[in-house]
């Protein structure tokens, strides 16, 4: 049934502007559920889920853009087709062995790219991840999560969770939303395709108004732009006020040298935009992949305090 929605006719000329969708392949997996060997300690999962590879939100400090993932990501997004096929054979045999978990969707790539608007990928693995009563964690930067609240009210209300897990969540389905800044004219800069800030705060008190666990990923945050002690406190002012449950805030990681990759992209962004930073930023990370460790040190501190202030947890 979603193959049918692959093949897409060609618009006809009308003479008014058409919006262009992201080129998309779909490839055939041979396995689309992950089983973690123990627990992530930070997103609570045991398995993980990609229904699509790449992403087309194309955020500029993106590590998927480094070079394990190749260039442009925009063009490389593909849809796993015969996704839903697989999945339903995978869980099938953890639910009949009871090995119930929280599947994290999705953590190297979007759940909701802008394709997903006509697949509907996403929405038939939610519903085959209901019908086995499976718990769900989706970390989202998109509002189309929206058009899905009537299958993740029911995994909610219906989702067997782990024995430890019981006390720690109200129900099967947690929604998170990732920021980098609460800024909209910095966020603009480096997410130019993803909702703004304000749209993805107001879609997760709709989540939190409809009874669910909502989080707020500030993550990553950005050198010298948003992780003064004034940023921090605002994004955590803002998940507070739009209803988070809780934050978990972390910082930047840059991959490869390459034109493609996100640390030399990341560079150039910085470079036209922020140039007064650009040596710091390069300092900060050296040859590494991750900013010095005294620097995340001092922005865990920070963000702890400043949560600790506003009675949030800092983690999930
Ligand atoms: S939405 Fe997420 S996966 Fe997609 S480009 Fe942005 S950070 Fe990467």
């Amino acid at each position: 049934m979603i193959m049918d929605l692959y093949d897409f006719k060609k618009p006809e000329n009308t003479g008014q502007k058409i919006e262009v969708q992201p080129q998309i392949n779909k490839i055939n997996v041979k396995s689309i559920l992950n089983k973690h060997k123990k627990r992530d300690s930070w997103f609570l999962s045991d398995y993980t889920l990609n229904p699509y590879y790449g992403c087309s939100v194309n955020c500029l400090y993106c590590y998927i853009r480094g070079s394990h993932y190749g260039g442009n990501i925009t063009h490389k997004t593909s849809a796993k087709a015969n996704a839903p096929d697989i999945l339903v054979k995978q869980l099938k045999k953890r639910a009949k062995n009871k090995e119930y978990g929280l599947i994290a969707l999705a953590t190297s790539s979007e759940a909701y790219p802008q394709i997903e608007e006509e697949l509907k990928l996403t929405r038939s693995i939610l519903q085959i991840i209901n019908r086995f009563k499976f718990p769900v964690s989706i970390l989202t930067k998109s509002t189309l999560v929206l058009r899905d609240m009537d299958i993740l009210k029911r995994i909610n209300e219906n989702a067997i969770l782990p024995p430890d897990l019981k006390p720690k969540l109200k129900g099967g389905a947690i929604i998170s939303f990732s920021f980098s800044t609460p800024d909209e004219k910095l966020a603009r800069i480096f997410e130019p395709n993803a909702p703004t800030p304000k749209e993805r705060l107001e879609t997760m008190k709709k989540f939190k108004d409809e009874g669910f666990k909502v989080g707020v990923c500030y993550m990553p945050v950005l050198p010298f732009l948003s992780d003064s002690d004034k940023q921090i406190e605002k994004m955590v002012v803002l998940a507070k006020n739009y209803g988070a449950d809780s934050i978990l805030t972390a910082g930047l990681t840059l991959f490869g040298e390459e034109t493609n990759d996100c640390k030399t992209v990341y560079y150039k962004i910085i470079e036209k935009n922020f140039p007064e930073i650009l040596e710091k930023t390069k300092r900060l990370f050296g040859d590494n992949f991750y900013p010095t460790s005294k620097y995340q040190k001092d922005l865990a501190e920070r963000a702890n305090k400043i949560c600790k202030k506003y009675e949030i947890k800092n983690r999930f």
